[in-house]
């Protein structure tokens, strides 16, 4: 049966600012930036709230975002923040993953600079302690810089959001990286760990996957650590369960994906809000219906022996349609689907 979709809103995602690091489990595949003018850039996410305003479709998300790296400037972050203020969506994080190397002291004029626009929570992710961080984030001398920075912030006041990656190489030392995070001064954070995404060059990773056996062994001290959803993850056993017994819950909700450059952007300002969402999802529909149905998927091209964890259904089916892609051409538009 052909997938119908309803589509809830649209991703205005750009990769326009520069990544310094080069992680070996980057969800984008592509650190490297791909230009688009931030005023062209804001100007469509302004139109795009205009239009929601105007049309009444409050319920229409748009999701806007400039860069995977927040090493950006001045004009940058003050028009991020308001567009921000327009959808009353504020965001007071600044990531610490792609950001330049500085000295402490630079660092330290770094975050001021940001906590003067009202940013109070640094983010920084870990994939291991010590030599691990450096091997998977793929930058000598990494997990001290990124060490400095929490302690420079959690100094100056900040928050800290910890985020660990579970990655079978360097679970191991996971233990040591809570006792060096545990020691930053004065203690005011939150910290959780996930599993490998199935996206970007972490699809390359597929062994580095824990199992659910595995996840259970986890010292209790990580398992507390596991982010609030994971009573919803579930092995690729599990989730080949969940499709079969959710069959027929009529059209797939989701949202459309418009990667924003300054090509993709000539295309758009020729439109209206109205035409480029009736264009993209006129693709986006023919696309799915050609597209194998998620059972077929299921039933062709999953694992029944696997017990390696998944967050989302989402990153499951991508591992399905990869395998799927190994025996049958691609015979649909993949980048107006979220196999792309
Ligand atoms: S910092 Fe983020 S965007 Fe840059 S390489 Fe790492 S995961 Fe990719």
């Amino acid at each position: 049966m052909p997938r119908e979709i309803e589509i809830t809103g649209i991703h205005l995602h750009a990769n326009a600012t520069p990544c310094f690091h080069f992680c070996r489990y980057c969800q984008t595949a592509k650190p490297k930036a791909i230009p688009a003018q931030f005023s062209r850039y804001a100007a469509l996410i302004d139109r795009f709230i205009d239009w929601r305003i105007a049309s009444g479709r409050e319920d229409f998300e748009i999701c806007p975002w400039y860069g995977n790296s927040h090493d950006y400037d001045r004009e940058v972050r003050l028009g991020i923040r308001r567009l921000d203020e327009r959808m009353g969506d504020i965001t007071n994080v600044v990531l610490l993953g792609g950001v330049a190397h500085r000295s402490r002291k630079d660092m330290a004029i770094w975050l001021r600079e940001r906590q003067e626009d009202g940013i109070d929570t640094l983010v920084a992710s870990f994939p291991g302690q010590g030599k691990h961080h450096d091997y998977w984030n793929n930058k000598k001398g990494n997990y001290q810089f990124f060490l400095d920075t929490l302690r420079t912030a959690a100094a100056m006041g900040m928050r800290l959001q910890q985020r660990v990656l579970l990655i079978r190489d360097s679970v191991a030392s996971l233990e040591r990286l809570f006792d060096d995070l545990d020691a930053i001064d004065p203690p005011s954070y939150t910290r959780w760990s996930i599993p490998l995404f199935y996206s970007g060059l972490s699809k390359r990773l597929e062994n580095e996957r824990l199992t659910e056996q595995e996840m259970a062994a986890l010292p209790l001290r990580i398992r507390n650590s596991l982010r609030d959803d994971h009573p919803h993850w579930r092995s690729e056993r599990r989730w080949m369960d969940y499709v079969h017994d959710s069959a027929d819950q009529g059209p797939e909700r989701m949202a459309l994906s418009f990667p924003i450059s300054d090509e993709s952007l000539d295309w758009a300002e020729r439109r209206s809000c109205d035409e480029i969402v009736a264009e993209l999802e006129a693709r986006w529909r023919a696309a799915y219906r050609a597209a194998p149905s998620r059972q077929e998927l299921c039933e062709g091209y999953g694992n029944p022996q696997s017990d390696k964890v998944y967050m989302m259904i989402g990153q499951m089916e991508r591992l399905w349609f990869d395998r799927y892609l190994q025996e049958n051409p691609c015979t649909f538009d993949i980048r107006s689907t979220h196999f792309h």
